[in-house]
Order: structure tokens, then sequence, then C-alpha cells
């Protein structure tokens, strides 16, 4: 068997050194890790360094341990109005994650019929429904 080599595609460098274009690629590349250290600048920029929870207050020196954490859980949902981020501190926003997890897989037990799991929505359930429903195979 031939092995299918990827020929290096080696992207072709102009001499023409203007660097903008490289500055784009780069921006590109980093967009992911840009985009979230974006919000994040802009919930700090716009609430004040404290802890939600806890109301630990945070300074320069330990910024670094104050996150954001997005109420709906949804990392895209980035309003301008900041609605959807809390600042948390990691532990609290841990402990934050590990709640909502821990609902998640509590969803086991058959105590559940009134408890109403926000974010295990299926979004499918409709479509597996209707599948379900009208589906009428005679075999
Ligand atoms: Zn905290
Ligand atoms: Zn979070």
């Amino acid at each position: 068997m031939k092995s299918r080599s990827f020929g290096p595609l080696k992207p072709k460098r102009s001499t023409n050194s203007e660097s903008s274009l490289d500055k784009i690629v780069q921006s590109a590349r980093n967009l992911s890790e840009e985009r979230q250290e974006g919000y994040r600048q802009r919930a700090l920029k716009l609430y004040p360094w404290v802890c939600g929870r806890c109301a630990r207050v945070f300074d320069r020196d330990n910024l670094y341990e104050l996150t954001v954490h997005h109420r709906d859980h949804n990392h895209d949902n980035n309003p301008n109005d900041g609605s959807n981020w809390e600042l948390l501190c990691l532990y609290c926003h841990d402990d934050e994650h590990a709640r909502y997890t821990d609902f998640r897989a509590d969803g086991s037990s058959d105590s559940t019929e009134d408890t109403d799991p926000p974010a295990t929505h299926n979004p499918f359930a409709n479509l597996q429904a209707l599948l379900n429903g009208s589906s009428n195979k005679s075999d």
C-alpha cells in the first residue's frame, strides 16, 4: 500500500516583506485565544474585581485567579452589557461548574421528576419525538 504523502505545502513567501499579512495570519491563528482574553478583559473592565460569590477582592497581583463565568454556560454568549458574565475566583468558579455537573450526574436518581435541569435540554428531543411518532414502520 502506498502511503499518501501530504506534501509540505509551504506558503509561498513573497519577498514583499510588509508584515501586515503576517499579522493577519497570526491574529487569525490566535483568534480563539484572543476571543477568550477579549471577553475576560471586557468583563474586568465592566465589573469590579470581586468574586461574585465569596466576595474576595482582587488586584493586579492575583487577578489571574479571577475568572469569567458564563451564567448560561455558553461561552459564545458574550453580550456587550456583560449580562452573561459573572466574575468568580478560581475556587468558586470550580465549585459552580462542579455543582453544575453534579446536578446532571444526579439525574439518574428516580426522584428527579420535579426538578427541571435547565442544561440537559436536548434540542433534538423534538426531532426524536417526531421520528418516533410519524414513523409507521410495518415490518
Ligand atoms: Zn470566590
Ligand atoms: Zn464558568
